[in-house]
């Protein structure tokens, strides 16, 4: 059944109704696409997801718990928010460390994750001098540290090189073959196109489809 259940989540900023009432699932085994303009809400539900943002109404369901409630939540659900959230002055081996200890992900992952990611050769370099394709690159390493069946990504191609946009794609079909659940966000339909196979659309914070990929195309 499905993983991730959001039941009427809104979210409001002030007079801002960032997120208002939206109902949807997400399935393992597909990529599943969060589209939407740039605005619609996107973000402000994933982090939802997350408990890093407290919803006005509703709620967020991950395997039937929150977030906060999973223990070692790094091993159930990996995500990549914004680049910004690294320590300046650590390097991408000891930010990954921190994530791993603190998790009780063994210290051998770190290796394995940089390798994956392609960071590997820069490791012991300061995140401060780091490119934003490098800063995405490592926000994905530590999405992918616990081995996690629940992936959550917030445009993920941005920034990245067109290697990487390559890359990720590959990589996030991988995880849903795998069995995983995949949920990324993009404002671009071409995007969502190329790498999902459902999609969640929302406008203003409101559902506007709930669809697999090709019904979508055919309907618009
Ligand atoms: P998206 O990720 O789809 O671009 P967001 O979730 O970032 O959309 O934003 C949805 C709406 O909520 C926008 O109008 C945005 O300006 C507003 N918003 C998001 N975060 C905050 C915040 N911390 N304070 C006030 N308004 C916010
Ligand atoms: P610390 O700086 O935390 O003391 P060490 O340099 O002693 O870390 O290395 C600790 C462990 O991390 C060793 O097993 C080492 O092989 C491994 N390690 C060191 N550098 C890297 C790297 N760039 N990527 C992955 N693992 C590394």
């Amino acid at each position: 059944g499905p993983v991730i259940e959001v039941r009427n989540l809104s979210k409001r900023y002030g007079n801002t109704v960032a997120v208002d009432g939206l109902t949807f699932t997400v399935r393992p085994g597909r990529v599943t696409g969060f589209l939407g303009p740039n605005g619609a809400g996107k973000s402000t539900t994933m982090r939802m997801m997350l408990d890093l943002d407290r919803p006005s109404g509703g709620q967020v369901r991950i395997d039937g718990m929150r977030y906060r409630q999973l223990s070692e939540p790094l091993r159930r659900v990996g995500a990549l928010l914004d680049a910004g959230a690294v320590h300046p002055g650590r390097s991408a081996y000891h930010h990954l460390l921190w994530l791993a200890q603190s998790n009780r992900i063994p210290k051998a992952r770190v290796r394995e994750v940089l390798e994956l990611v392609g960071l590997a050769d820069v490791a012991r370099k300061r995140v401060r001098g780091f490119s934003l394709g490098m800063g995405q690159r490592l926000g994905i390493a530590a999405a992918l540290l616990g081995d996690p069946p629940v992936l959550l990504f917030d445009e993920p191609v941005n920034g990245l090189d067109p290697e990487g946009v390559l890359w990720i794609r590959h990589l996030m079909k991988g995880l849903a073959a795998e069995g995983r659940t995949v949920f990324v966000s993009s404002h671009l339909m071409s995007e969502m196109a190329l790498t999902a196979a459902h999609l969640v659309v929302i406008g203003r914070g409101r559902l506007l489809a709930d669809t697999t990929v090709d019904d979508f195309i055919a309907a618009h």
